[in-house]
């Protein structure tokens, strides 16, 4: 039997307000002492109440907007009732039937590591959520400590529709989340300190066959690789059950241990009326204005797809449309650079190859490079003339070097001098009288002998000369 891979996901991202959800505490808890970034609204005690951060509603429509959802104009919180020791209120305010928005999509591809080839997909999402995070546990042997440090950090909860048929996909799709995420100035989504979580669904069905049948749900994945992992590892399982008859006849959750590269069976999957879900009585339902959601999506970026595009279609490869699209840094120092040359190849050559390796040279980092201004003012030097392309270089590493600006570089090297016509017309004529072989056999039709003498101009103005320039005025010289 022929059996197709189903597959759906949950994404927590940890979003970057500078306060928490409910409360003013510092939502930056990396590195700080356990417990000192909370407050009596994080710690859930009785009596106090929650304010909602206008921040993250702001962000979350953003998110929406960029996931292709449609953003409810009115949405509610409710109270999710479960006990653990890291939710100090017994509840975690989040939000059920009335989600803040639904029914989007996202458009990504899945690379062959094989072949390079990208195929494109799209995985339907079908809603976006916020809720605050819960504290977090450390277990040490024999005991378990709590930092509530994270409590109440606002989250975006967005669930897709069954849509991704491998774990390939699965990751692939959640690269590119990530991607929109960050640009769409919502969350930081460092998987290194946790701040986007998985929990995936997978289900198999005989191929063809369109219902859906019960799913293994698998917790709390917390890197692109063990999403891939577990998923990979869970449709192994799956597909020996069904071959052998043995297919799930009711819904499990799993945990994957990421040590063992295995899942662990937790417990029947919790339904909705567990968590006893009821309207949150303390905070009044969000009503939202269509010149509120206006006002707060107008001013967005492109998307990373949209993105690529435009720079693939302008020439670059699929890998140097990715490395802009994945750094801002390089993005801005790149759109400025080609605005000024108008050639996307010229600008991905500085940019991208020239400038990194300068960098690596000299140890230091994207921080430390030459900002996009600093770097206009060199590519409008090299586009009047002033100095040449591979001068344009030595200019690059010395203003990576020194932290000098072009113009001061060129002055202090005295380069840029052999630019005017005047100059280069004199290092001409006299190139030509000290060659004239060279000359006579260009005359006789021999045009590569024209070589000879751009390189005796080339050497005599220490490469500084622009190329194009001197052909131009050598062809005219030479008649
Ligand atoms: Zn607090």
């Amino acid at each position: 039997m022929e059996l197709e891979t189903i597959i759906g996901l949950e994404v927590h991202a940890q979003m970057n307000t500078k306060t928490k959800m409910f409360c003013a505490c510092d939502n930056d808890a990396w590195g700080k002492a356990p417990n000192t970034t909370v407050c009596p609204v994080c710690m859930g005690h009785p009596g106090t109440l929650p304010v909602p951060n206008k921040a993250v509603i702001e962000k979350a429509v953003r998110s929406s907007k960029a996931l292709k959802c449609t953003v409810n104009r009115h949405s509610h919180f409710d109270r999710k009732n479960y006990f653990y020791p890291d939710l100090p209120a017994g509840y975690q305010i989040s939000q059920y039937k009335f989600p803040l928005a639904s029914h989007g999509s996202v458009k990504f591809s899945i690379t062959d590591p094989k072949t390079n080839l990208s195929e494109p997909s799209e995985c339907r999402i079908h809603r976006l959520h916020i809720e605050n995070d819960a504290g977090k546990l450390t277990h040490t042997a024999g005991s378990s400590l709590c930092d509530y440090n994270r409590a109440g950090t606002p989250l975006m909860e967005i669930v897709t529709e069954p849509d991704l048929r491998s774990a390939k996909a699965a990751s692939a799709f959640v690269e590119e989340l990530r991607r929109i995420l960050i640009n769409a100035g919502s969350s930081e989504a460092d998987m290194f300190k946790g701040m986007m979580r998985f929990d995936a669904s997978i289900s198999l069905r005989p191929k063809g066959d369109t219902k859906l049948y019960p799913r293994v749900e698998i917790k709390n994945l917390n890197s692109f690789k063990s999403l891939e992992k577990a998923l990979n590892y869970q449709e192994r399982v799956l597909t020996k059950l069904w071959q052998e008859g043995k297919a799930p006849t009711g819904e499990v959750t799993v945990g994957w241990i990421d040590d063992e590269e295995r899942t662990q069976m937790l417990r029947d999957k919790e339904s909705a009326a567990d968590y006893r879900y009821f309207p949150e009585p303390d905070i009044p339902p969000l009503e939202l204005s269509d010149a509120f959601i206006a006002s707060v999506t107008s001013a967005m970026e492109k998307l990373p797809s949209e993105m690529k595009e435009e720079y693939t279609a302008a020439g670059l490869t699929q890998a140097e449309a990715t490395m802009l699209v994945d750094s801002e840094g390089l993005r801005t120092r790149f759109d400025t650079v080609k605005i000024v040359l108008g050639d996307a190849k010229r600008a991905s050559s500085i940019v991208l190859t020239q400038m990194p390796g300068f960098l690596t040279k000299h140890s230091k980092a994207l921080d430390d490079a030459p900002s996009a201004e600093a770097l206009r003012e060199l590519a409008e030097a090299m586009k009047s003339g002033k100095i040449s392309t591979n001068a344009g270089k030595d200019v690059l590493e010395k203003m990576v070097s020194t932290g000098k600006s072009a113009a001061t570089i060129i002055k202090d090297e005295g380069m840029g001098q052999v630019a005017d016509d005047a100059t280069l017309t004199k290092i001409i004529t006299e190139a030509l009288a000290a060659n004239p072989k060279a000359v006579q056999n260009y005359k006789e039709g021999k045009t590569a002998a024209i070589g000879a003498i751009v390189g005796a101009v080339m050497k005599q103005t220490k490469g500084q000369a622009d190329a194009a320039k001197v052909n131009a005025l050598l062809l005219k010289l030479i008649v």
